[in-house]
């Protein structure tokens, strides 16, 4: 639906809580939009406070207990915002949406439109119908019925690029909320994975991250087997694809042949995000993560026996209901063992809606946060001891957007090794030799810290790519529109 626009067309921003699939929704509204005529806002907002925008869009996420309070925090400050803004417009989707659908309108009355996460493709037939009716329209579906995918989208990115493969999680994790926002797994035909893959390579696109919320229960609702290790391999296939990525496993499902795929796809990256959250069995059990340590440990060991430079992250939940100090120290014993490259670590907060939030035996907020430090030193020691062992070391690069590291006057850009660590590479003297967003090159890392490599040898082997020249083309293209290069979608401050 194309929207009637004034001379002037309305201008858009999108405010972006949460994961990656809240990330990618946010390039798919942004694509709804601008099907519709709306274009980006020129100025950038000030982080998480937009304030220019005939349109605002919060994509909210309703995993941290305090989302609520944030929503409700920033739609308090829209008010005086839009007071001051005839005509403009607030839009609240997501997690958030789906979770309070009754009382968004009821505690912020000049909130325009509530949509859902089925019905992204519905905001500008509900903003329309807002603003001709001057009643907030509220449409939230429980089914998908339209594989978002199949939505006009904006890519954040030219040169690296979502592939959305399933949405929804048929698991029943105690702590989280998205079986019930995103409801039953539905996975995405092969054929429609690839194809938007061959597209995006065809317009410059390097590295795609395969997305879902368990990646390696894809093709079971369809009854076919190895699917998402077939899906792997045809990646492989696709000319001009140079990386591949996935999130995320679960241990539960992870299965052989997945790894197998890995290991002899050379365009599949030697990493692996593999969600942990507990290593105690009893833990694990409260959680209903039906997989236990050993299992665990045993995957990682199948991967590095495959692949024997893959980088292996996780996520950990600290203070989970009923947690012992035994419980704990086993999760310490464990990350002792796995020797992660990095981790993601939470401190277990209560999440309304989930069956976690109503355990007995919560864990006192301060007992919490002193396991937290511990953990966080021991990843932090042991991540910086792998980073150590890269020193010294010839990594390819793909480098990204948003300067890098900046000390004693060296300026750098950053980008990601293959194994997806996060390095920041000197920028050559002259500009010919410069690597841009989207190029590839071969670094010699020189100096390790727990969260990022630096390379400040020259870098050899630059490959100026398509991914390069498409965001050449972009930045051309938008100068004058933002000094910001990617206007209309920022991150909210989670
Ligand atoms: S696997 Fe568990 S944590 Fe992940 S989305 Fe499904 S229910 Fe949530």
């Amino acid at each position: 639906m194309t929207i009637t626009q004034p001379n002037n067309p309305h201008t858009y921003q999108i405010v972006t809580y949460g994961c990656q699939m809240n990330v990618h929704d946010s390039e798919r509204i942004a694509g709804v939009l601008e099907t519709a005529g709306f274009v980006p806002s020129e100025t950038l907002p000030q982080p998480g406070v937009p304030a220019d925008a005939d349109v605002v869009v919060f994509n909210t996420c309703a995993v941290r207990e305090n989302a609520g309070n944030r929503l409700y925090g920033n739609l308090g400050h829209m008010a005086t915002v839009k007071a001051a803004h005839p005509g403009m417009q607030i839009a609240v989707g997501g997690c958030m949406a789906q979770q309070d659908r009754a009382t968004v309108i009821a505690r912020a009355p000049w909130v325009d439109v509530v949509f859902g996460t089925n019905n992204l493709g519905s905001l500008p037939v509900l903003l329309e119908r807002a603003r001709v009716e001057h009643t907030s329209q509220v449409e939230i579906k429980e089914a998908l019925e339209i594989f978002p995918s199949n939505l006009p989208t904006r890519r954040e990115s030219p040169y690296s690029a979502w592939v959305s493969i399933s949405v929804g999680c048929n698991n029943t994790c105690t702590f989280c909320i998205v079986p019930h926002l995103r409801g039953h797994e539905t996975d995405r035909e092969p054929e429609a994975v690839l194809a938007e893959v061959r597209a995006l390579v065809a317009v410059g696109v390097q590295e795609i991250t395969l997305l879902g919320q368990n990646v390696n229960t894809y093709g079971v609702e369809r009854g076919e087997r190895q699917a998402f290790a077939k899906l792997l391999r045809a990646c492989g296939e696709v000319d001009g694809l140079r990386r591949v990525r996935f999130t995320s496993p679960h241990p539960k499902d992870f299965t052989t042949d997945v790894i197998a795929a890995m290991a002899e796809t050379p365009n599949v990256m030697p990493s692996l995000h593999m969600p942990l959250q507990s290593g105690s069995d009893k833990v694990l059990r409260r959680m209903h993560r039906p997989y236990r340590r050993e299992r665990f440990l045993g995957i990682l060991n199948d991967v590095r026996c495959a692949l024997p430079d893959a980088a292996i992250t996780t996520d950990i939940i600290v203070g989970f209901p009923g947690e012992t100090d035994i419980d704990f120290e086993a999760t310490l014993d464990l990350v002792r063992q796995a020797r992660f490259a990095a981790a993601f670590t939470f401190q277990y907060s209560k999440r309304p809606g989930t069956p976690a939030a109503t355990m007995p035996d919560q864990v006192p907020h301060a007992v919490v946060q002193e396991r937290y430090e511990r953990l966080v030193a021991v990843i932090e020691e042991i991540s910086w001891e792998e980073n150590q062992r890269q020193v010294g070391r010839d990594v390819e690069v793909l480098f990204a957007e948003g300067e890098g590291r900046k000390d004693a006057g060296t300026r750098r850009l950053s980008g990601r090794a293959r194994d997806n660590r996060l390095i920041h590479v000197a920028l050559p003297d002259t500009v010919e030799q410069r690597p841009r967003p989207g190029d590839i090159a071969t670094v010699q890392v020189t100096y390790a810290a727990p969260h990022h490599l630096i390379c400040d040898a020259p870098l050899t082997g630059l490959i100026r790519t398509a991914g390069g020249d498409a965001w050449e083309a972009r930045e051309r293209a938008e100068i004058g529109m933002s000094n910001a290069g990617r206007p209309g979608i920022v991150q909210g401050a989670d």
